[in-house]
């Protein structure tokens, strides 16, 4: 018989491609949105899949709405991607990150806890956990430090969830996910915020665009290779939890540089701190420059994981390096902007 997985948060980028990757492994897909906001389901669409998927409404600040959801489905495997995702948003609706972000997941848990413990649950943990890192190579045992309301709303998720595997014998399992980008990417997340610039400056349709931490430094892979790692987490006889990442470290200004070059953007950079600026040669005039508005009120300066155990434990490792994820994402935007 198929397995039945939920997926919260399917309208979201993993949702989507982690709905697609189950279609095809003959799984029956329930993927919930929230009841407040209209879901765009834009990203369904555009994988071909919403057609093949149940949508139900489950809004994880209600208790009452999961309880109706679980009752409904007799569920395999939950994953829990819902989130108030948006690190900077975080700052300016603290309370609603950590009642979904952070609140959501002992919702969910205790649902399970009280229906049906043999319910496998995965929890979607997040790099920003380590923040102002105490290592420069971050694993599964490098303390975290937090640095924003999203990234403390995480760490409380995957601790509730440890406490839940280790007191009721939940198969809870956290995959602790490097910043993974793709043309599914939200538009605010500031990889695809300068794709989407870049190509409208190519296209002629923009002038110039704003940024702010341009020396951020991130571990960035391709979202569609990561849930592939969710997946088998889910699927081992005992759960652990998994640092999944590429092991590489890049700037943001790195990032531009290849989407410019790709692009073939003849550009230069001039100035320094806020007065940075990426200047067009053709036009002499600047393209990207620093809004100072733009910062994190706490910056996390650099992330790197080491995902050796789950090379180890689950034969992953990603494939595809920063200067092809920078062309799947031009690529896709080209054909789509
Ligand atoms: P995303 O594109 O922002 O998707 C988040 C999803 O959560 C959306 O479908 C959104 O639905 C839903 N949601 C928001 N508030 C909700 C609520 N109150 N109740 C129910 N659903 C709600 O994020 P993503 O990039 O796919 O990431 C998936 C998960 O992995 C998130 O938990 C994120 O924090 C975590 N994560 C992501 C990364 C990364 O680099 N992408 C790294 C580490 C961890 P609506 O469309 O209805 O708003």
């Amino acid at each position: 018989m198929a397995k039945i997985a939920l997926i919260t948060g399917i309208s979201g980028q993993d949702g989507a491609y982690l709905a697609k990757f189950l279609l095809k492994k003959k799984y029956k897909i329930i993927g919930t949105v929230k009841k407040s906001s209209k879901s765009s389901y834009w990203r369904l669409e555009r994988l071909g899949i919403k057609k093949k998927l149940t949508i139900e409404k489950m809004d994880l600040g209600n208790l009452k709405d999961i309880d109706k959801i679980f009752k409904k489905y007799d569920f395999n495997e939950v994953y829990n991607l819902a989130a108030q995702s948006f690190v900077n948003k975080s700052f300016n609706i603290p309370i609603a990150t950590s009642n979904i972000t952070g609140l959501g997941t002992l919702r969910i848990l205790e649902i399970i806890k009280k229906n049906n413990r043999k319910i496998k649950f995965y929890q979607a943990s997040s790099s920003e956990m380590f923040g102002r890192v105490l290592n420069s190579e971050q694993s599964e045992t490098t303390p975290f430090n937090p640095q924003s309301p999203y990234a403390i709303s995480k760490v409380f998720s995957h601790l509730i969830t440890k406490n839940y595997r280790n007191s009721y014998k939940i198969f809870a399992t956290s995959g602790i996910l490097f910043n993974h980008e793709s043309p599914l990417r939200g538009k605010e997340y500031v990889t695809r915020k300068i794709i989407i610039g870049l190509v409208k400056i190519y296209k002629k349709k923009l002038k110039s665009f704003q940024l702010g931490n341009i020396y951020a430094k991130r571990d960035l892979g391709y979202a569609k290779e990561y849930v592939v790692a969710m997946w088998k987490m889910m699927q081992k006889k005992k759960p652990k939890d998994y640092i999944i990442s590429t092991g590489k470290t890049y700037s943001i200004k790195d990032f531009i540089n290849l989407a410019t070059a790709y692009l073939k953007l003849k550009t230069k950079w001039v100035g320094k701190g806020f007065n940075e600026k990426l200047i067009l040669k053709k036009t002499n005039r600047p393209i990207i420059t620093i809004n100072s508005n733009l910062f994190r009120p706490s910056e996390v300066s650099a992330l790197k994981g080491n995902s050796s155990k789950a090379k180890k434990d689950l034969k992953w490792s990603p494939k595809t390096n920063l200067k092809k994820l920078v062309k799947i994402m031009i690529d896709e935007e080209l054909l789509h902007s």
